[in-house]
């Protein structure tokens, strides 16, 4: 017989591909070990953050918001809100009465990328535009409205209605921006127009502004959280802990503060958990070196990341028998609300996992069952270490809260999106909170405003303990 000069074919045996597969996700599973050790940093970097004088700089911006308190319910009359952040902007016309919202109006105006990322005055003249195109269709163009601008980037605040934008953050990069006031040019863009009568009296981060939502459906809420394009907490605090804080004041007790926790890790302390996917996410995004947390697992990075693995895993000869699908090696093909859709198929547990299936049909790309499978696996892989992480820093911020019984009010399309997100974040938040007395399940409460969803925690006063 003539000897064979071909390799035989390659041909991985079933249980291969399993323990490959586990190989490549297993730098996603955060061990013990880690988790306690992302909980040290964090806990650290919120210290430095509120200190007089650090000895070096925290990550966490630890910001005041100068929100003087949350709604005492005697609040009334029309308000005008303006929500930017992501992709859409909002404009919301509220109805408050006795402090509770009788009627809202939204309107949605999508913001184009060459507005995302070209000058900002152009930004905010498309901002006004939209105002008074929402005014003029309600007839609404000569009421004087006070207006409140949430503005989800990190600012520095020197006042109530003064916001100073630090960076830019998630899809917006608008040269002329940073180290200016939001305020101040959103004003000058009302005036540039001249035909309208609003009044900005404030600008407020998005976790502020659900704060102060979740203050108005239940009082204990001392928690604001978004978990969406970008991701982000704040918390009320005591003021005699915020060091930094000079002077003095008045009868104020407590204080909001805006934890920027999007940038958790910018200054190198959470190097040691990065994989290698975190690290070409990073390198390929629009901001790099910036935002290491949220882009850890955020909306506008989860589909990135289970892409980035995907691709890993076909280049192995793992999936697709052996091709790499040429649909994947695109950035930004595999949104996340397709992880979200993966995880449905978990959630409903369908002999046949159609919504996953409906995912590879998008893109069209052909697959086998066991591609099915993996692709799920890789989903479990990135909505685990996203709960754990945010578990991580929730707890260790309910913690911080000086309240024995805290409420959290959450925001956020990928909170409000993903099937499983809240169960999860419920488990390791129960099992992160040692000691404390917790129900066994966080009650989600029924009335909520726009989607706005609120959970409860009690806790007891014990001072922080890391075990
Ligand atoms: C911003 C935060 C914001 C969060 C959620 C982050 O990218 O820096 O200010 O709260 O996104 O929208
Ligand atoms: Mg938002």
């Amino acid at each position: 017989m003539a000897p064979r000069i071909e390799a035989p074919e390659f041909r991985l045996t079933k249980t291969d591909v399993v323990k490959k597969v586990e190989d490549i996700l297993a730098p996603l599973k955060l061990s013990e070990e880690v988790q306690k050790r992302i909980r040290e940093v964090y806990d650290e970097e919120m210290r430095i953050g509120l200190a007089r004088n650090p000895s070096r700089k925290s990550c966490l911006q630890m910001e005041n918001t100068y929100l003087p308190e949350l709604p005492n319910g005697t609040e009334e009359g029309e308000y005008l809100a303006l929500d930017l952040g992501g992709t859409n902007f909002r404009v919301i016309l509220l109805q408050l009465e006795k402090g509770r919202v009788v009627s809202d109006e939204v309107q949605h105006y999508f913001v184009p990328e060459p507005l995302r990322v070209g000058p900002g005055s152009e930004l905010f003249d498309f901002l006004a535009a939209c105002i008074y195109d929402f005014l003029e269709t309600r007839s609404k163009l000569d009421h004087k409205l006070p207006l409140g601008f949430t503005f989800s980037f990190p600012m520095t605040q020197q006042d109530l209605n003064v916001g100073i934008l630090v960076s830019w953050t998630k899809s917006f990069n608008c040269p002329g921006v940073v180290g200016e006031d939001a305020v101040k040019m959103l004003n000058e863009a009302i005036q540039r127009r001249g035909d309208l009568e609003v009044e900005v009296v404030a600008v407020l981060n998005d976790t502020t502004g659900t704060l102060v939502q979740g203050a108005f459906l239940d009082r204990k809420c001392a928690i604001g959280l978004i978990i969406g394009t970008g991701s982000n907490a704040c918390y009320i605090e005591r003021v005699d802990r915020v060091e930094k804080w000079e002077g003095t004041h008045g009868d104020i007790k407590e204080v909001v503060v805006d934890i920027e926790w999007g940038a958790f890790g910018d200054n190198g302390v959470l190097d040691f958990m990065k994989t290698e996917y975190d690290q070409m996410l990073d390198k390929n995004s629009l901001l790099v070196g910036s935002f290491t947390f949220e882009k850890l697992f955020s909306g506008k990075y989860l589909g990135e990341l289970t892409r980035l693995v995907l691709v890993k895993l076909a280049e192995e000869g793992l999936m697709f028998g052996g091709k790499i699908p040429s649909q994947l090696l695109r950035p930004g093909s595999f949104p996340t609300r397709f992880v979200s859709l993966v995880e449905q198929d978990a959630v409903l547990k369908l002999a046949r996992p159609v919504s996953s299936e409906s995912c590879f049909h998008e893109l069209g790309i052909e697959h086998g069952s066991d591609d099915l499978k993996i692709l799920q696996q890789v989903c479990f892989a990135v909505t685990e270490r996203a709960a754990i992480l945010l578990a991580i820093c929730l707890s260790a911020t309910l913690m911080r809260v000086d309240r024995e019984e805290c409420t959290i009010a959450v925001d956020g399309s990928l909170y409000k999106y993903h099937p499983r997100l809240h169960h999860l974040l419920e488990h390791y938040i129960i099992k992160m909170t040692p000691g404390k007395k917790l129900p066994s399940k966080l009650p989600e409460h029924g009335a909520v405003v726009r989607n706005k969803q609120v959970f409860q925690t009690q806790m007891s006063r014990e001072p922080l303990i890391v075990t």
